[in-house]
């Protein structure tokens, strides 16, 4: 049995602390909101009243927060100050890759092992225990790494040194936020053409428009069955929460000297939809944009 300090139980930590219960070990749990910290109770947690109290004794920290300008107060805060000697720290939250390298450097400065390690797979993933997580650490120290993470896990990759777990996710997700603007409007450009949306499925599925948007979670209702499309865009993966991680990708580009039009492109229209009212819809959603409807 570990003992687990969890801060942040939100949509992803609530789930992902209540695994880490399930597992057995023994899960000091902090969170600003009392509701979130009930759950956590109710989920197998003991609550603690500071983030600094949940840290004291624990062998593991998990964070999960939800920005960059978060995790950097709470470890100065909270984390370094009140960590055992030798506690294993673990950043889970999504933030640019700037804060988790200055933690890092913090973190090991203070004599403590750090991992960025922010995740794929969402609320249900993390509910279900099935994230994906891309792990940033020194090489030596991810087989202790790997095993904290598992109950929460399908797939654990390291990634490479400390940052680029981070690097890893927003590539990623620019990626997704791209590919899901391509086929929305190829949605849409087919529908003006005459072409019926589940033929022009049928068909780029098996040809070399293919791709996770269309197949796994196609923007169009009725053709994915777990599709957010199907539920009126309801649940899934928020706009906001896409626009975030776009504009992390179109800073760090920034920053490191990266063309990325496409991105730029994807986060300009992400950030108009988010303008006109849709932020708390999946992302799927900006086909309604692209085909002209009021979200
Ligand atoms: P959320 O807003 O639901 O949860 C964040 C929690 O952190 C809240 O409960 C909040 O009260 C708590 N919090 C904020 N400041 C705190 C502090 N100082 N001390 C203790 N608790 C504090 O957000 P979420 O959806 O759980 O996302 C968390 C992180 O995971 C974000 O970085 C997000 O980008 C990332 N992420 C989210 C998803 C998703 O689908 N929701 C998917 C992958 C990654």
């Amino acid at each position: 049995m570990t003992r687990i300090a969890f801060i942040g139980l939100g949509n992803m930590g609530g789930g992902m602390a209540a695994n880490q219960a399930k597992a057995g070990h023994e899960v000091s749990a902090f969170d600003l909101s009392a509701a979130a910290l009930q759950r956590a109770v109710a989920a197998g947690c003991t609550a603690a009243a500071t983030a600094g109290e949940a840290v004291e004794g624990a062998d593991v920290v998990i964070t999960m927060l939800p920005a960059g300008a978060h995790v950097r107060a709470v470890y100065a805060n909270d984390v370094l100050p009140r960590a055992k000697a030798g506690a294993l720290l673990i950043d889970c939250s999504t933030i640019d890759v700037e804060s988790a390298r200055a933690v890092a450097a913090q973190a090991v400065a203070a004599g403590f092992r750090f991992a960025d390690a922010p995740v794929s797979g969402g609320a249900a993933g993390a509910e279900a225990g099935t994230l994906a997580f891309m792990v940033g650490c020194v090489e030596a120290d991810f087989a202790d790494i790997e095993p904290v993470l598992e109950p929460m896990a399908r797939a654990v990759i390291r990634a490479g040194d400390h940052g680029a777990g981070q690097a890893a996710k927003i590539c990623n997700n620019m990626v997704l936020g791209v590919s899901m603007i391509a086929v929305s409007e190829a949605f849409a450009l087919a529908e003006k053409l005459g072409l019926a949306p589940d033929k022009f499925f049928e068909i780029a599925s098996k040809s070399s428009g293919q791709c996770w948007s269309l197949t796994s979670y196609s923007p169009w209702p009725g053709l994915v069955e777990t599709a957010p499309s199907n539920r009126d865009y309801e649940g899934g993966f928020a706009t906001t929460m896409m626009l975030k991680d776009l504009k992390l990708a179109q800073d760090a580009a920034a920053k490191a000297g990266a063309s990325t039009p496409m991105g730029a492109q994807a986060e300009a229209l992400y950030a108009l939809f988010d303008r006109l009212g849709a932020g708390g819809k999946d992302f799927s959603a900006i086909l309604q944009l692209l085909r002209g409807e009021a979200p």
